[in-house]
């Protein structure tokens, strides 16, 4: 039987998956790939939040890392949306902008 590992193990994990997955990218996309699908298998398993800056980096149909991709900011029914295309699925991903922010 499988130990249950709790909430804060559960954060180092998914940490440690994504920092590995943003290093290894430029030199294995593939493992990439697959370190970002476990790292949002732990976090749906212990009800874990992401930070949205790490939210934001990957490709939500099949969680291929982002982060090197340039975003393109377009205009969509008068709402201002920065958008990049998944080379993997060509899903588009749109973060929309708020511009008090910016
Ligand atoms: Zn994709």
């Amino acid at each position: 039987m499988q130990k249950s590992i709790s909430g804060y193990e559960g954060y180092q994990r998914a940490n440690f998956l994504y920092q590995a997955a943003v290093n290894i990218f430029l030199t294995n996309p593939k493992l990439a790939q697959f370190y970002i699908h476990e790292m949002r298998q732990i976090c749906e398993k212990l009800v874990i939040r992401m930070s949205p800056q790490m939210k934001r980096n990957y490709c939500k149909k099949c969680s291929y890392l982002l982060c090197y991709h340039e975003k393109i900011v377009k205009e969509i029914r008068k709402k201002k949306y920065a958008c990049v295309e998944c080379p993997g699925c060509s899903y588009e991903k749109r973060i929309k902008v708020i511009e008090e922010y910016e």
